[in-house]
């Protein structure tokens, strides 16, 4: 299995609009954070792979999926997962679309039963007939997750999570989790993560917050489930990679857009 970082940044992303702060205004292109997302390969090495064959799994579409697949040679996506209904984790919805061109089918969709009801609202014309003919519409099949579930070669376990008051969804799959958006993983989440041994975790900031993990936070659950990897994400301009990573415990980085992490 192989894990695409898609968008390592906070809602906003990084740089911030107008901002002119050292990170916001670094050359390094890991300071470049776009919205938070994953692309996930089930089975990279798969080489006479069935073409309609579940392989390619997103999860989020941000407001910055086009850049996000242009940036990352994205030509097939099997299904996504959703985490929530904020706008840094759906707005890119209608990108679909082109997915839909390419694959001739539409998209399976998954999210718990309040997520996928606040994304029909939001894109109630993806929805709601009469269909516009010839303009253009995502064509989505919608699954509300109950438990875990198969996706190609692959058990998905949905891992619930706090996000401030918010229950939102972590994924897990295999050694491998996915926590975006969290401030708290609840008390019969954390057997659900049992074993996992690579995660890549909400890190906003050094300053605690109300939604969000604090990069002290963030360590202190990657070592609890004693993960050998932790990649941080969501995270704000507050944290610059190279001096954040130069003092971090070892195992422990901020993921970047683009990186892809091997498993
Ligand atoms: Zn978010
Ligand atoms: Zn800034
Ligand atoms: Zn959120």
């Amino acid at each position: 299995m192989k894990v695409t970082v898609l968008g390592s940044g906070t809602s906003q992303g990084v740089p911030f609009i107008a901002c002119d702060c050292a990170v916001c205004q670094s050359a390094d292109p890991r300071d470049k954070r776009t919205r938070p997302s994953i692309l996930i390969d089930l089975e990279p090495r798969a080489t006479n792979a069935e073409p309609r064959a579940t392989r390619y799994v997103l999860v989020d579409t941000t407001p910055d999926l086009r850049q996000q697949c242009l940036a990352n040679d994205v030509r097939k996506v099997d299904a996504i997962l959703f985490t929530h209904a904020h706008a840094d984790h759906i707005c890119g919805f209608d990108d679909i679309r082109r997915f839909n061109q390419l694959q001739q089918a539409p998209m399976n969709c998954y999210g718990d039963a309040e997520t996928l009801a606040d994304v029909r609202r939001m894109f109630s014309y993806v929805f709601t007939g009469p269909k516009q003919q010839g303009g253009g519409v995502p064509q989505v099949r919608t699954s509300v997750i109950g438990g875990p579930f198969t996706l190609g070669c692959a058990e998905v376990v949905p891992v619930p999570l706090l996000h401030g008051i918010l229950p939102v969804l972590g994924f897990r799959i295999g050694s491998f989790a996915y926590l975006t958006d969290c401030n708290k993983i609840p008390d019969a989440s954390w057997q659900l993560l049992d074993g996992v041994s690579t995660i890549i975790i909400d890190a906003l900031r050094r300053r605690p917050h109300s939604t969000h993990f604090s990069l002290d936070e963030a360590v202190a659950v990657a070592s609890r489930l004693g993960a050998t990897r932790a990649y941080c994400t969501h995270i704000t301009h507050d944290l610059g990679h190279a001096e954040t990573c130069a003092n971090l415990p070892p195992g422990v980085q901020l993921a970047y857009d683009g990186q892809v992490i091997d498993l």
